[in-house]
Parts: C-alpha cells; sequence; structure tokens
C-alpha cells in the first residue's frame, strides 16, 4: 500500500496532509497541551483524529476546524469523537475564532498545522491572543527556528517580532520525518505559544507595528535608516537611542515597539 494512504485516506498534497503516527510524539504532545474542561479547547485540522482522539478522552468538549470535507464526514461518523465534537468545516485563515470563547473561557488551540498556511495562520491566530491561554503547533522546524530566534541570528525576521511581541515562545520537540505518514520533506518541531496577559512592551497600535515590521524586513541587507526612510528620521532614531545604520534583524521586539510608537505620536 502506498505510504500515502492512511487509515483508508489518502493524503492530499494541498491540504499539507502528514498524518501523525508515533505513539510516543502524540503522548509528548498531548501531555505539553494538558487538556482540560476549564477553557476551550480548539483543534486545527484534526485530519484522521491523531491528536483528536486521545485530548477528546480527557474532555468534554473539543472544536475542531478542518477544511477537507471527506474527513469532516468521517469525524462526524467516527464512533467515539461524534458526540465530543464540535465541527466546523471550513478554512482556519478564514475563521473568527471569537466565536469559540465563551462564559469568559480561554481557548487552548494546538494543532500538527499544514506546513503550506502555517505563517498566514499565526499572524491571523496572533490577533485573537488575548482570548487564547496557550497554543501548541506542530510546524516546520524551520518556522519554529523563526518563531524563537533573538535578535542577530538570521531566522530572526517580522514572525519573529511579531510572534515574541504577543506570546512567549518555547521550542518543545523536535519531529523528524519518520514519524508521519506520509513523511514530509522537511524536518518538524513543536512550539509552544504563551500569549501575554500583560503585553512587556505594549504598542498603541498594532496595524502600524505590523506595516512597520514590514517595511522594516523589507530588505534584509539594507540598514534600519534605509528601509524605514520615510517613517523615522535621524534624529527620530537618535531620541530612541537606535542606532539607525544596523540591520533590521539587530533590533529587539522592545525597540520594533518603541520605533512604531514614535512613528505613530509623529503621525497624530
Ligand atoms: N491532526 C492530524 C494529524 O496530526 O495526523 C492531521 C494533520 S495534517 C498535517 C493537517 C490537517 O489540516 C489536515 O487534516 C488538513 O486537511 C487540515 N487543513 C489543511 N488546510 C486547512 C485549513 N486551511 N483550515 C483548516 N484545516 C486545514
Amino acid at each position: 500500500m502506498s505510504n500515502k494512504v492512511h487509515l483508508g485516506h489518502t493524503a492530499r498534497k494541498r491540504f499539507g496532509q502528514n498524518f501523525l503516527t508515533d505513539e510516543g510524539v502524540i503522548s509528548s504532545i498531548v501531555g505539553a497541551i494538558s487538556p482540560d474542561n476549564d477553557h476551550v479547547m480548539v483543534e486545527i485540522g484534526p485530519g484522521l483524529g491523531a491528536l483528536t482522539e486521545p485530548v477528546a478522552d480527557i474532555i468534554d468538549n473539543l472544536t475542531v476546524v478542518e477544511l477537507d470535507r471527506d474527513l469532516v464526514e468521517r469525524l462526524k461518523a467516527h464512533p467515539i469523537l461524534k458526540d465530543k465534537l464540535t465541527i466546523h468545516q471550513g478554512d482556519a485563515l478564514q475563521f473568527d475564532f471569537t466565536q469559540l470563547a465563551q462564559d469568559g473561557k480561554k481557548m487552548k488551540v494546538f494543532g500538527n498545522l499544514p506546513y503550506n498556511i502555517s505563517t498566514p495562520l499565526m499572524f491571523h491566530l496572533f490577533e485573537f491572543a488575548e482570548q487564547i491561554e496557550t497554543m501548541h503547533f506542530m510546524l516546520q522546524k524551520e518556522v519554529v527556528l523563526r518563531l524563537s530566534a533573538s535578535p542577530g541570528c538570521k531566522a530572526y525576521g517580522r514572525l519573529t517580532v511579531m510572534a515574541q511581541y504577543y506570546c512567549q515562545v518555547v521550542p518543545v520537540l523536535e519531529v523528524p520525518p519518520g514519524c508521519f505518514t506520509p513523511p514530509p520533506k522537511v524536518d518538524s518541531a513543536v512550539v509552544r505559544l504563551l500569549p501575554y496577559e500583560q503585553k512587556p512592551w505594549p504598542c498603541k497600535d498594532v496595524t502600524v507595528m505590523r506595516h512597520l515590521c514590514t517595511t522594516a524586513f523589507n530588505m534584509r541587507r539594507k540598514t534600519l535608516r534605509n528601509n524605514l526612510k520615510g517613517m523615522l528620521d535621524d534624529d527620530d532614531f537618535a531620541a530612541l537611542g537606535i542606532d539607525s545604520t544596523l540591520r533590521p534583524e539587530q533590533i529587539s521586539v522592545e525597540q520594533y515597539v518603541a520605533m512604531a510608537n514614535l512613528f505613530i505620536d509623529k503621525s497624530t
């Protein structure tokens, strides 16, 4: 049988379907998620239920968002899961997670994510950070390195700055391709994202912060001064005590917030 067929389902590449099959890894991830009934538990991309089943075993209700209609039909017919799941068929990138937070309960969101949409999905989820207690995701290892990078590293970029603006980022576990069916072409890793209750460096307008980061990292080899021309001038950098001849990856999250706040003050 082809290694693309798992439990009678042919994995669809366009949906990023690499099903987790390693029991040890599955149980480590469930332990990290720490499922409970005090939070709204939400899984993105339950697939054939590798994480869904052990998590649903522990709690009363699990909400899932799955794009593949065939997999949704399988979940609806699942003898044990069908009574515990609230199933949303659709694209997690378009999903309004606000509707899930109920009775003042925050969400715990998890998933072995489709790698082809993981970066936009991270940005989408950051918008709901205030209603989320924890996130645990299986991602391409390279994306976990970007999320957790420090200033000065090659992996440090726009995703790093925005992730660390919203969350504490903790790499949890590295996972080799052989733990999936079919095996992905890249190494994977699990990351824990803990949204801050009180952000260490609050920004007055996060839309401006996102725009400033995108602009700053537009050309990584150029200096901050060059990339941010038109937004901040030499006097602004001097007022902030930031060396404008540095490259964008040498600037801390705190400094990005300070630059965004100064730009907001100047524009209002
Ligand atoms: N959780 C399962 C596991 O670990 O074996 C499946 C993981 S597989 C890497 C990714 C899952 O996300 C698939 O079930 C896929 O159909 C689903 N998916 C892909 N794109 C999606 C999207 N935009 N929104 C929601 N689910 C999506």
